[in-house]
């Protein structure tokens, strides 16, 4: 008998852990309440970007007050009482120290690159069509302190196996001329690669269905059933019941409330970002050939099939969708001043989505303390397209092993408790 799993969450998230857990041998569902990609997943930067310190690092907190004084800088936190919000704050920064930085990184550096290597492999086995390419990027700048703290954070990753390579200007620009004179430098990382987030998601999910897994749209899970304190399914919102022995939760920032009823708070609060994607051509986005980071802004600039999208910005409003077209705008504003080219023609697409940000700048993947047979998987923060895979690989090892890694015991939920 297979072990039958329902996977709530149709984001890069849940339809990695769906396809991993099938290819495991489960017996697999996955129910979304929207349409797949609906959330997060559809419009992010598109970089699976490995091995980065968290947001949580010395320094953060005086930093973070500077950009809040700036209504176009990349963080913006909207005037309101939430204890939630107050109480992750308060832990975050508690997790603004060395030494989490140290912890964070033994787990997240291997950790991406076990992701790495699940994206190329399930890209060129599965002959995935989302514009995978493996080029690595740049992370640019235009300024003497944030060349300093590029360098910084490349050695730190540096100390953990990743080969992050120190550039000038002019290096830079003979790769990207589509970069500004005033480009000081900055840093290639190798260990990246880029893609089309929505179509990465929908050629997974198609091959997770392929395979077996039952995908259905438009069920809303209302809560997990629990039978003598253990999983047996999920309850919708018409009241009907899918069985399981066990229940995934990958509903990204909305994992909040189901967890809770479980009796887990798990410290996630939505961190909006937005898109903009221009066309390439005259007046428009300049063909790059390298997927770059602005450092001193936080936009991604990532080059896609005929457009290049401009991506970033970090405001913590809530759970909602509503856009602030000033934040919207000032994603190709700030662009501009390093890549002059760039130009004011209609956007092809403007987006925001809400990152499931954990307090701490660890992913939540593990068995929920409480309840046997639930296990969650969200909290990836700005990295969730780059651990969708290495995610859905470990949960299905959760559900079908009970056993994994030590190393990624470090993202259970139980740290919580
Ligand atoms: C502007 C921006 C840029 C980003 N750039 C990058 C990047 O370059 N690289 C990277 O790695 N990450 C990036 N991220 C982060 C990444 O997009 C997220 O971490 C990731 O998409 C989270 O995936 P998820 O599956 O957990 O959540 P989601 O994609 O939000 O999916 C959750 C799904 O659960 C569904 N759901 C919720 N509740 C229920 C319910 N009760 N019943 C059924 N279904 C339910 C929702 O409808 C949704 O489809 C970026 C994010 C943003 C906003």
């Amino acid at each position: 008998m297979s072990t039958r799993v329902v996977v709530v969450g149709g984001g890069v998230i849940g339809v990695s852990c769906a396809y991993w857990l099938r290819l495991r041998g489960a017996d697999v569902t996955l129910l979304e309440r929207d349409r797949l990609a609906a959330g997060a997943s559809e419009g992010n930067a598109g970089t699976v970007s490995a091995g980065h310190p968290p947001l949580n690092r010395p320094g953060r907190l005086p930093q973070a007050l500077k950009q809040l004084a700036d209504p176009t800088g990349p963080l913006y936190v909207a005037p309101r009482w939430d204890p939630d919000l107050m109480r992750w704050l308060a832990d975050f920064a508690l997790h603004c120290t060395d030494d989490h930085v140290q912890a964070c990184m033994r787990a997240m550096a291997p950790f991406g690159l076990e992701a790495l290597r699940l994206f190329d492999e399930v890209v060129a086995d599965e002959h995935l069509a989302c514009g995978y390419e493996r080029q690595g990027y740049f992370d640019v700048c235009r300024t003497e302190p944030a060349l300093k703290g590029a360098r910084h954070e490349a050695d730190i990753v540096r100390a953990h196996g990743y080969h992050p390579d120190l550039m000038d200007g002019d290096t830079l620009r003979r790769t990207e001329p589509a970069l500004a004179p005033d480009v000081l430098g900055g840093v290639f990382y190798p260990e990246a690669a880029t893609l089309d987030p929505y179509r990465f998601v929908m050629e997974l999910a198609g091959r997770a269905g392929t395979r077996g897994v039952d995908v259905r749209e438009g069920v809303d899970v209302a809560e997990v059933v629990v039978r003598s304190g253990k999983a047996a399914g999920v309850r919708t919102a018409t009241g009907d019941d899918v069985g399981a022995d066990v229940v995934v939760l990958a509903t990204g920032p909305f994992s909040l409330e189901l967890a809770r009823r479980l009796g887990t708070r798990l410290p996630v609060q939505p961190g909006k970002g937005y898109h903009r994607d221009l066309p390439v051509g005259d007046g428009a986005a300049p063909p790059l050939r390298m997927a770059c980071v602005l450092n001193e802004t936080s936009v991604f600039c990532t080059p896609m099939e005929g457009f290049v999208r401009f991506a970033g910005t970090m405001e913590f409003s809530g759970l909602n969708h509503e856009m602030r077209r000033p934040r919207l705008e000032q994603l190709t504003r700030a662009a501009r001043r390093y890549l002059p080219a760039l130009g004011e023609a209609e956007p092809l697409s403007e987006w925001c989505g809400l990152r499931p940000m954990a307090s701490d700048g660890l992913p939540i993947i593990g068995p929920l303390p409480d309840v046997e047979g639930v296990l969650v998987a969200t909290g990836h923060g700005m990295l969730g397209l780059t651990l969708g895979p290495a995610t859905g690989a470990l949960v299905a090892d959760y559900a079908l092993d009970g056993a994994v890694d030590t190393r990624w015991r470090a993202f259970s939920p139980e740290r919580f408790a």
